[in-house]
């Protein structure tokens, strides 16, 4: 019979990536809490509108990459494809944003129908952090700092920079889109087709076309920047002098627009072309002061970010900065030589119950004593713990180490506790 396959794009991770995994997602959410951010959770499915009416109808999102069904009610609903429209909605379903500041994070899978490659997925996983309710520069800094400090603790600091850009309001779009429009329709024929479609659907979106061409005809364009009103200009200098004084490099890009239409003002990406190649993103985000209010609540501002959690575990690969200790899953294994096996399960209980942040495996399924090591060398341990005969007499434990040059000894229970606890403390294995 024909095996049935995972669908093309949906990856599983396996034991032996979790803890890469773990590590990140652990470190990320450490520092998001030592900032003062709380975790949010919603449903991975909503209904198809809430996507269409904040990611915007003639988006790439919503154009061609929703998954949507209609369910057994009728009803049109679809995989998010992303964590902003759904953190709106559950804070306004649940008046978390009446008049109050909310620092939230998220975490989870996301879902794109696109072409599956090197850092982009079907089913793929990011973190999102959205903060409502505050309107100056300041807290655009915070959360750039917030990410910086990221790339330090990771130490991928000198693999990522950050670009950044301000989109002004709707109102500053507006007209710049109809200059924009108006420029390129008089040099239409040398626009890729893509950048041709786009002129009545998206043209901003052409800002960030990839096509030499026209990247070589927009240097001449009008830029955004001139169709800032005051207000979005001062914010945005404002932003620049903080990251200055705070010591953060970036470099303005002009044609950063970003394809969700929610967006205005800030806007900025951190990127690691060198180890990520063409998907090169590794956090998005910006304001997006007008979405609450498109979505039915009171005009709240906004501001927030996702990264994508393949492309850091990419990035982290690429630069060799995954610390030793996250591979180590287990520091002992015990071994029972003998028809030992309720006393190994005890001891191994008692070990547990003894020695905090042992991570421990009672070797189970019996077999004899070579093969028993076997697997205690198979499984990564440090330490392999060995109780046989003489050792269950003397209430005893032979520690024997598996990585290092250290002659094994035989300790009475009290005296392994000792020094299985400095093992552990130390993590010297
Ligand atoms: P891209 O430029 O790669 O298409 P995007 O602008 O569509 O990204 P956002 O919607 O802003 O991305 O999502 C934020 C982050 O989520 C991206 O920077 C990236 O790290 C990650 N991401 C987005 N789409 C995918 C995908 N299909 N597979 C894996 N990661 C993704
Ligand atoms: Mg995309």
């Amino acid at each position: 019979m024909k095996k049935i396959q995972s669908i093309r794009g949906m990856n599983d991770l396996l034991p032996d990536q979790s803890p890469v995994w773990q590590y990140l997602e652990q470190t990320i959410t450490g520092l998001l809490q030592r900032y003062g951010y709380r975790e949010i959770r919603f449903p991975v499915l909503e209904t198809t509108d809430l996507f269409k009416r904040s990611i915007g109808e003639v988006t790439d999102i919503v154009e061609k990459e929703m998954y949507t069904f209609t369910d057994r009610n009728g009803d049109s609903i679809t995989l998010r494809p992303e964590g902003t429209a759904g953190c709106v909605r559950a804070c306004e379903q649940n008046s978390l944003i009446r008049d109050q500041v909310q620092r939230l994070w998220y975490m989870g899978p996301m879902f794109r129908h696109e072409r599956p490659q090197k850092g982009r997925l079907r089913q793929f996983h990011q973190v999102g952090v959205e903060v409502f309710g505050l309107d100056g520069p300041d807290i655009d800094a915070e959360i750039l700092l917030m990410t910086a400090r990221l790339w330090q603790s990771l130490g991928v600091s000198d693999q990522v920079r950050l670009e950044l850009n301000s989109l002004g309001t709707a109102e500053n779009r507006n007209r710049y889109r109809l200059a924009l429009v108006d420029w390129l329709r008089q040099r239409f024929d040398a626009l890729d087709t893509d950048s041709q479609r786009r002129l009545d659907s998206n043209p901003l979106r052409i800002l960030d076309s990839k096509h030499p061409e026209t990247q070589t005809l927009l240097a001449e364009a009008p830029r955004l920047s001139e169709f800032l009103d005051p207000e979005s200009r001062l914010h945005f200098q404002q932003l620049c002098s903080l990251l200055d004084s705070a010591g953060v490099q970036y470099r303005i890009n002009e044609r950063l627009v970003r394809g969700l239409d929610y967006y205005g003002r800030t806007v900025f990406e951190w990127l690691s072309p060198d180890a990520l190649g063409a998907q090169s993103t590794v956090c998005a985000g910006g304001r997006y002061d007008g979405l609450v209010e498109q979505l039915g609540g009171r005009p709240t501002r906004a501001v927030g970010f996702a990264m994508g959690i393949e492309r850091l575990i990419l990035l982290l690969d690429a630069a060799g900065v995954v610390p030793d200790s996250v591979a180590r899953q287990l520091d002992a294994y015990l071994v029972a030589v003998g028809d030992f096996t309720a006393h190994a399960l005890l001891l191994g209980e008692q070990l547990r119950h003894r020695c905090p942040g042992l991570k421990l495996q009672n070797h189970c399924g019996g077999g004899g004593f070579r093969a028993q090591m076997k697997k205690a060398d198979k499984s990564g341990a440090s330490l392999a713990l060995i109780l046989g005969e003489d050792e269950v007499a003397a209430g005893a434990l032979t520690i024997k180490f598996l990585r290092r040059d250290q002659p094994q000894q035989t300790l009475g229970f009290e005296a392994a506790v000792v020094l299985i606890n400095q093992l552990v403390r130390s993590s010297q294995f």
